[in-house]
């Protein structure tokens, strides 16, 4: 971490803290369902504050337009103060008369939660005329959400270059995790692809055969390998267009010598619901009118004692259709292997991206990894290699 400017280096006290948090959480019937992104915040939160800074909270919520009163942050500011336990009042916009005011009368501890940022237009085109609005009330800015950082937006990396930026402990914390599993990780390293499709993870399986030791393809993306090598896949999820894209990343794995692991087996149905009747075959016996649903036993063995002999594990997306018993068997079966090996500190494990998230949530070992980010598309953009302009703004020059 020593690369990014941290809490360590901020003077907090009687300071004035933008601090982008994700407040953008879900929600059912008005009410937030799952506040793991406000406990996140919490301890830059109490940091700032108990340091004698002016705790200023930005977020955005939904993908408004303009106002939108069903985006609105209130609800999410008064959750933040029952999860939290302290006061956190909220200001109906995040620049202009009323922030400012809000603001001045501010008293060193205190915090506040402005408006949706995204209610403004000049948000998310990065507009130097909202840098500017924004810039003037704080002294100093704190990136805190990771999970926004693939984006380019005023809260997220515009207000870097008007202000001094430092990443808050909940960014540093996923930096460190990060780094330890593909930057400088202890080799060998796994990495797990599975989910949906080949064609949303096409720069990921590029990057990553260039990175790891070993990539274990699983999903319904593993499918489209499979029939690129000509083996029947049935009536499965398969993108038979890109069986030669899928043999030119074969080919680039065997040039950088990354093995890669495949399902030896599967687990099909004739249907795809949950409890469908369903049987493991060998993976050349696909039958014509089969799904592949989920890896089957040889090929949960076989991942297994990949992960046995590595050092680390990077993991995005599921083995099969978890949201289907039983075809989560596989996912949760390596999960579980994965939570031994770390416990057992044979294993860095990271895992990250939205469905993977509740995937390993499913299998009750998201506390067992060493570090299991909430965020998907910046986790995706990372794992693919690219950089994140709200990560590379605190970068020391
Ligand atoms: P992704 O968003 O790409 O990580 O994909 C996750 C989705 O892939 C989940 O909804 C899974 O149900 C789905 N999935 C994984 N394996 C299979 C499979 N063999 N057949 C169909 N869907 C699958």
């Amino acid at each position: 971490m020593s690369n990014f400017r941290t809490l360590d280096q901020a003077d907090v006290k009687n300071k004035r803290v933008l601090l982008r948090v994700d407040l953008n959480v879900p929600m059912e019937n008005g009410k937030v369902s799952d506040a793991t992104r406000i406990a996140r915040a919490m301890p830059t939160i109490f940091e700032i504050a108990d340091k004698g800074g002016k705790v200023i909270l930005l977020s955005h919520l939904g993908r408004p337009k303009g106002p939108d009163a069903k985006d609105s942050l209130k609800t999410i500011a008064a959750e933040v103060a029952r999860v939290i336990g302290r006061k956190v009042s909220f200001v109906e916009d995040c620049i202009g008369a009323k922030a400012e005011a809000a603001i001045a009368a501010m008293k060193p501890g205190d915090i506040v939660c402005l408006e949706n940022t995204r209610f403004h237009k000049g948000e998310e085109k990065n507009d130097p005329g909202f840098i500017a609005a924004l810039a003037k009330l704080g002294d100093l800015w704190v990136n805190d959400a990771f999970s926004v950082s693939h984006r380019a937006h005023v809260s997220t990396e515009g207000l870097g270059h008007a202000l001094p930026a430092y990443a808050g402990r909940a960014m540093q914390a996923e930096l460190d995790a990060l780094s330890a599993a593909l930057e400088a990780p202890q080799r060998p390293v796994a990495a797990v692809v599975g989910g949906a499709k080949v064609s949303t993870k096409l720069e990921l399986l590029g990057n990553l055969v260039a990175k790891v030791n070993t990539l274990i393809i699983g999903g319904g993306m593993a499918n489209t390998f499979l029939a690129a090598q000509g083996k029947p896949v049935g009536k499965s999820l398969c993108e038979h267009d890109l069986a030669a894209t899928a043999r030119d990343i074969l080919a680039k794995a065997k040039a950088k010598g990354c093995e890669i692991v495949l399902p030896v087996d599967a687990t099909v149905a004739k249907k795809f619901e949950a409890n469908a009747p369903s049987r493991a075959v060998a993976i050349d016996s696909v039958g014509s009118d089969d799904m592949i649903l989920d890896i089957g036993p040889r090929s949960i063995e076989h991942v297994i004692s990949v992960l046995a002999r590595v050092k680390t594990l990077v993991w995005n997306g599921p083995f099969g259709a978890f949201e289907l018993e039983p075809f989560d068997i596989g996912t949760i079966e390596v999960a579980e292997a994965a939570a031994e090996l770390t416990e057992a500190h044979k294993l860095v494990s990271v895992a990250g991206g939205g469905d993977t998230v509740a995937a390993l949530n499913a299998a009750g070992v998201v506390d067992r990894f060493t570090y299991v980010s909430t965020a998907g598309g910046a986790f995706l953009e990372w794992m693919e290699g690219k950089a994140l302009p709200g990560v590379e703004v605190l970068r020391i020059k």
